[in-house]
């Protein structure tokens, strides 16, 4: 993990409640006693954030708008016949890698299943331009994936991407609801998105394309059936890298 976590005092707590929760040094040791530590969806944010996130769900009233990117790791099931030696240390460098540009854009990695990863932008890191940096998190996770992986002839397993924006609520997952994640339409699209994108791809909706002229310049759309979707729908390919 080449992570370094920048933050001193909890961003989400600052940002939501001007909360100073210490998350590291001297400073943190008297709240490690009492359990608030860094967060491992993000390092950045602390525990108590976990704790917001569950009663803001109890209210049920919240819609926030938010990105979700999914990535996920191409010929991952043929590598596990192939050589189920290689595989644990493919996932580590694929979580490692994910996690990595995930939070060096303010995301929050909220699932990590098998060879897939969710991640959420605005919350509780709240980022104006939230769309702007799911894109960057998503480039830094196929270049970092190019460098590691695939350029080194490591591996020629490569991840697809999906990216979708707009209001989303949330929900809990897991046995007993112990956990919580993004609900909606948003998270869906993104989800199908992920699911059609070619290994070393990354598609995004048009609200996405729409919200980062810039930086998505020169992407190619296309009309895809998603599963579940009735009619086509539209999505912009960025130019790869
Ligand atoms: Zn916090």
């Amino acid at each position: 993990m080449d992570y370094q976590p920048k933050a001193r005092i909890c961003i989400g707590c600052w940002q939501w409640m001007k909360l100073p929760i210490p998350l590291r040094g001297v400073a943190a040791i008297p709240f490690r006693l009492f359990g608030i530590r860094p967060s491992r969806m993000n390092p950045n944010t602390c525990t108590i954030c976990e704790l917001m996130f569950k009663r803001i769900m109890k209210k049920r009233q919240l819609e926030i708008d938010a990105t979700i990117l999914f990535a996920d790791l191409r010929g991952y099931t043929s590598l596990t016949q192939a050589r189920p030696e290689a595989v644990t240390e493919l996932l580590d460098d694929f979580y490692d890698e994910c996690s990595t540009a995930i939070w060096s854009h303010d995301g929050l990695l909220n699932k990590a299943m098998g060879d897939s990863v969710m991640a959420i932008f605005n919350f509780p890191i709240v980022r104006a331009d939230h769309p702007r940096h799911a894109v960057a998190a998503a480039r830094g996770i196929q270049e970092r994936w190019q460098r590691k992986r695939w350029g080194s002839g490591q591996s020629d397993a490569g991840i697809g991407i999906g990216i979708a924006c707009g209001q989303l609520s949330f929900g809990e997952f897991g046995r007993a609801g112990q956990d919580w994640t993004a609900i909606g339409s948003v998270v869906n699209t993104a989800a199908r998105a992920q699911a059609v994108a070619l290994g070393g791809e990354i598609l995004l909706t048009e609200a996405v394309f729409e919200r980062v002229p810039e930086e998505t310049a020169g992407s190619q759309s296309r009309d895809y059936q998603l599963k579940g979707f009735e009619t086509a729908t539209k999505l912009y390919a960025l130019p790869s890298i």
